[in-house]
């Protein structure tokens, strides 16, 4: 399948067809899931420091809301567009019923380069758009958090701007802020950390030792960075990582700490990192052919594609980022025995803490890290085997017996309150 076709939306649609079909449904019983509820579009223009104008087209999709508010992250990328934020928006209402937080979801983006935006055309943008979705959000209504290419910085602008427009303070307004505004400090390291667990609960399962295991890491951001730095921590070799510009590979482990400081906030690509010590750079389609024990993709969606599914070397592959590997990809992947861990449960951390976090907003109180991030492997590992369970009881995919334990819940919950009017 070419880019052009790739549809993520579409994707999303026949993964739950087929958990429905499983389960024993009738189509009536989730056909609601296939549309979003709302779909918002935005035109965001903002004068820019040269003094010209630029529109930019910003969305929001809320998908589902039948298990709790609306929830999910705003994305700042060139490629946004309606069918990825559609995409993201479902896998929110999956991940969430998954790990049983009351929460449906949404997704929001803005097509736009942050690369080619000063601080201040950030700034305009985000205020500019957080005005446009105003009409639709709220602390009970639909929370937004980071995605790519957004951060805690962003955050702080929409709680800021958002608490303007009502005339005081609601910090539950968005999550993953920083810590001074009621932000939760375990927020920004929560989806890396879930996915370290996540191996790690993995690994438990099937009595293998994480000790010098190679992994390899796609996407050196928020997520991949947490996630390569706690892998490393608990004794495993990071031989390979990479972003946009490029990827690095060291037989005998790269030094994550130097790689996260050399990229520091302003991003630094990975192809001017020089170091000597037999590090050496290779394209991102190298490193998803690595001959390692785990693959940790951790940028964007469609990078698994069927024609990298059949060079891949890796027994396990740990999806940190939201839709990775394509449909055709993963039904290779099954033929050759290579064991998934589904992203709608590995990436799950990033929206639990955000959970904790607007629990905290909505009691004004304020918990200890340690304390979060207990609550985090909590609901991580109880989710873990519910899928586990399914898999083993219904002989499917992992993928597929997270899509079920899922979609069983938010049709639950939809048969109990029925369908308005
Ligand atoms: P980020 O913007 O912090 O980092 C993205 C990284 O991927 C960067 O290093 C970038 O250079 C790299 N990248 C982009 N395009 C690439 C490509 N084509 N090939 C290789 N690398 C590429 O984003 P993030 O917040 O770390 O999110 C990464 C993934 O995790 C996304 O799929 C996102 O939806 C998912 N996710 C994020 C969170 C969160 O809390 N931030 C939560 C759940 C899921």
């Amino acid at each position: 399948m070419s880019n052009e076709e790739y549809n993520p939306y579409q994707e999303l649609l026949k993964t739950i067809n087929e958990a429905g079909q499983q389960l024993g449904l009738t189509r009536d019983d989730y056909k609601i899931l296939e549309k979003p509820d709302r779909e918002l579009k935005v035109s965001i223009p903002i004068e820019k420091d040269d003094g010209s104008v630029e529109v930019f087209d910003g969305y929001r999709v809320q998908h589902c809301n039948s298990r709790g508010p609306y929830k999910g992250g705003v994305r700042y990328h060139p490629k946004v567009d309606i069918d990825e934020i559609r995409a993201l928006a479902g896998w929110m209402t999956l991940k969430c019923s998954l790990v049983d937080i009351p929460y449906g979801g949404a997704k929001g983006g803005i097509q736009c380069d942050p690369g080619q935006l000063s601080k201040s055309e950030l700034k305009k943008i985000t205020r500019r758009y957080t005005t446009m979705i105003e009409p639709i959000i709220g602390i009970d209504k639909d929370i937004p958090a980071p995605d790519v290419n957004t951060n805690a910085q962003i955050m702080s602008w929409i709680y800021d701007t958002y608490s303007m427009i009502k005339g005081h303070n609601i910090p539950g307004i968005v999550t993953g802020k920083p810590r001074i505004i009621e932000g939760c400090l375990a927020r920004e390291g929560a989806t890396g950390r879930g996915v370290m667990i996540t191996v790690e609960n993995l690994f438990q399962k099937l009595d293998k030792d994480l000790e010098d295991i190679k992994i390899a890491v796609q996407g050196f951001g928020n997520v991949g960075q947490v996630a390569a730095k706690l892998l490393e921590e608990k004794g495993c070799r990071i031989v390979a990582v990479s972003d946009v510009s490029c990827g690095l590979y060291n037989e005998d482990g790269l030094d994550i700490n130097e790689l996260i400081e050399f990229v520091g906030s302003d991003r630094n690509y990975l192809k001017e990192f020089v170091n000597n010590n037999g590090t050496k750079k290779i394209t991102n389609g190298e490193l998803l052919r690595l001959d390692i024990d785990v693959l940790i993709p951790a940028a964007l969606e469609n990078q698994i594609t069927a024609e990298v599914a059949l060079d891949i070397k890796t027994d396990f592959i740990v999806e940190a980022a939201n839709g990775p590997t394509t449909r055709e990809a993963d039904s290779i992947l099954a033929e050759r025995d290579i064991t998934i861990m589904p992203d709608i449960l590995a990436n799950a951390g990033g929206v639990i803490v955000s959970y904790f976090e607007w629990v905290q907003n909505k009691e004004a109180s304020r918990w200890e890290d340690d304390e979060t991030n207990k609550k985090l492997r909590n609901l991580l590992t109880k989710a873990f085997k519910q899928v586990w369970e399914t898999y083993e009881e219904q002989q499917v995919s992992l993928r597929m017996a997270a899509y079920m334990v899922a979609l069983n819940r938010i049709i639950e919950t939809k048969k109990i309150r029925g369908i308005f009017p």
